[in-house]
């Protein structure tokens, strides 16, 4: 469970308020605010606020002083002409704020994303609780042979049995190496009272990389959908796509549009290079092409054949 009693009773005060606003809200987005959406085992994303809708994209695109009187058909038609064409300052108008719990070797890989405002829980300051990623069975794959970056075949039976108990070992063991060196238990008081203990900052430093951070995360959304390009690809490693897949349906309630012209133009579709374009010509024209007359390399034409369906 990501959630303590005490957290979920803030998440339920903060649900039961609601203001008055002259600016735009999103029904369904207000359906899910501040609400906890799990993701892995210990994990979540929450929205804790948003600025704009489906029409600020438009209404900026435009110009216009007021709402506009376009009809949907319209909006729709614009905001798909504005993500094939890559014009995306309109995007820039709407922004996301995401509460989001993640292990820390995914935290690392989400932090390389720059054009978003960052706040994380400070280790400095607090202690981190005693929750590690552990992963489900399904996902404990070995070291892919074609990709280096990639996986493999899942293990199983006692190899899959010996990494889960290795990875919950180390976390534990150092877990409780941590709490000693702090010397604190969770309510701060000194475990040992004859002992002085090591500063929090310093205390951290052996801590598993599968331990939970936490932070706020802002971003507008011509950059929030160049992070879910990347991250909810197929190619992205799952721990982190499956965050991806949890804030893509977050945008799909917030700005519905928007999200479908994604999904048809870019997450969907694919970026030929100008030798993948000439060999889909020459496929169409009913030639027969493979690697070796292709000019591609091996791995290139591995991912255009992909591409295409026809591996
Ligand atoms: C599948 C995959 C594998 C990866 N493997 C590695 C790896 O092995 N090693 C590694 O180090 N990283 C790796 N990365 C991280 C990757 O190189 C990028 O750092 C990360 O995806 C963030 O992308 P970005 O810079 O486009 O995003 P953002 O930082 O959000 O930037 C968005 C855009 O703003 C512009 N921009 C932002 N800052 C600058 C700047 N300082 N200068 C110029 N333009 C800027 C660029 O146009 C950029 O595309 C990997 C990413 C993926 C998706």
């Amino acid at each position: 469970m990501p959630l303590s009693r005490d957290q979920q009773d803030e998440i339920d005060a903060q649900r039961a308020g609601s203001a008055p606003t002259r600016r735009a809200t999103v029904p369904a987005l207000e359906e899910i605010l501040y609400q906890a959406l799990p993701v892995l085992d210990h994990g979540f994303v929450r929205v804790i606020d948003y600025m704009g809708d489906d029409g600020a994209v438009v209404q900026a695109a435009r110009v216009s002083y007021g709402k506009g009187t376009r009809k949907v058909s319209e909006d729709r038609g614009l905001i798909n002409y504005l993500m094939r064409h890559r014009h995306t300052t309109p995007f820039e108008m709407c922004e996301i704020k995401y509460h989001v719990k993640l292990p820390i070797f995914v935290a690392r890989q989400w932090i390389r994303h720059r054009t978003a405002n960052v706040n994380e829980y400070s280790a400095r300051y607090s202690i981190l609780d005693k929750e590690f990623y552990v992963p489900a069975p399904a996902q404990l794959a070995a070291q892919s042979a074609s990709n280096r970056q990639g996986r493999g075949d899942t293990l199983e039976g006692e190899a899959a049995a010996r990494v889960l108990s290795l990875l919950r070992e180390d976390a534990e063991r150092n877990y409780a190496h941590y709490v000693e060196m702090l010397n604190e238990n969770e309510a701060g008081d000194a475990i040992d009272k004859g002992r002085v203990g090591l500063a929090r900052e310093l205390a951290r430093m052996n801590l598993t990389l599968n331990v939970y951070t936490q932070w706020y995360w802002k971003t507008d959304l011509h950059n929030l959908l160049h992070f879910l390009s990347l991250r909810a690809d197929a190619h992205a490693q799952y721990e982190i796509r499956v965050y991806a897949e949890a804030m893509l349906e977050t945008v799909k309630r917030w700005v519905p549009l928007v999200h479908d012209a994604f999904v048809q133009y870019r997450l969907g579709g694919v970026h030929l290079s100008a030798a993948g374009l000439a060999i889909v010509k020459r496929l169409l024209a009913g030639e027969k092409v493979d690697q070796a007359s292709s000019g591609l390399s091996a791995r290139e034409w591995r991912e255009l054949m992909a591409s295409l369906g026809r591996e």
